[in-house]
């Protein structure tokens, strides 16, 4: 079984996560954010094996963590996220805009897409493309946790920001009313930033979406 791990990391308090398969003791990181030690002291403590490192989109805040975990971890390092956010991940995802230094990244090594299917020891993780904060967003869903990752497609009765470049409102609400609200109503909702929520609280209760 998968055991799901948050971690609130960095100035901007983002949602990191571990996802680990007690069996195996296969892990994975997704959007490993600003000081990131204690996911590293996670994975050593408890012998994991990093399958990858999946990204839900490329800002700044949820891939800066990244160079800190590669000078720790064995090479090769698989990195996942989908071409839509390329261009924003060679970009260091706009951290020089904010004033940030995030140290040089390595390679995109698993190009995730629409429907995708990873596995983690016997467990599945669903990829689904989510654009409209940024023009590559994926959501991992989780069938067996009830649970799914969203980055910053939803909040708790918020969404995410489309002013920034490749951000698109009506794109966004597209992607939460296909691949959110298609989710079963008990799902958890894990955003990128701040409390979790369901499917069933967001369709009845975000002033966005109702
Ligand atoms: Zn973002």
């Amino acid at each position: 079984m998968i055991n799901l791990m948050p971690f609130v990391l960095g100035p901007l308090e983002n949602n990191s996560f571990l996802l680990v398969d007690e069996n195996s003791g296969e892990s994975m990181v997704v959007d490993p954010s600003f000081d990131a030690e204690p996911i590293l002291t996670t994975i050593q403590e408890r012998r994991l094996s990093v399958k990858a490192i999946l990204l839900t989109h490329a800002h700044f805040d949820h891939i800066a963590g990244i160079p800190y975990l590669a000078a720790f971890l064995p090479q090769p390092l698989t990195i996942g996220l989908s071409s839509g956010d390329a261009a924003i991940y060679s970009n260091s995802g706009g951290a020089e805009r904010y004033g940030f230094h995030i140290g040089e990244l390595p390679k995109i090594t698993l190009p995730l897409f629409h429907k995708q299917l990873l596995s983690l020891g016997t467990e599945t993780i669903e990829v689904r493309e989510v654009p409209g904060h940024t023009p590559g967003h994926v959501l991992f869903y989780v069938p067996s946790l009830q649970s799914a990752l969203c980055g910053d497609l939803i909040f708790y009765r918020s969404v995410g920001r489309t002013d920034l470049p490749g951000g698109d409102f009506n794109t966004l609400v597209h992607s939460i009313r296909t691949q959110v609200f298609s989710l079963p109503p008990e799902t958890i909702l894990y955003p990128g930033h701040g409390p979790s929520t369901t499917v069933a609280d967001e369709m009845s209760q975000n002033p966005f979406l109702t």
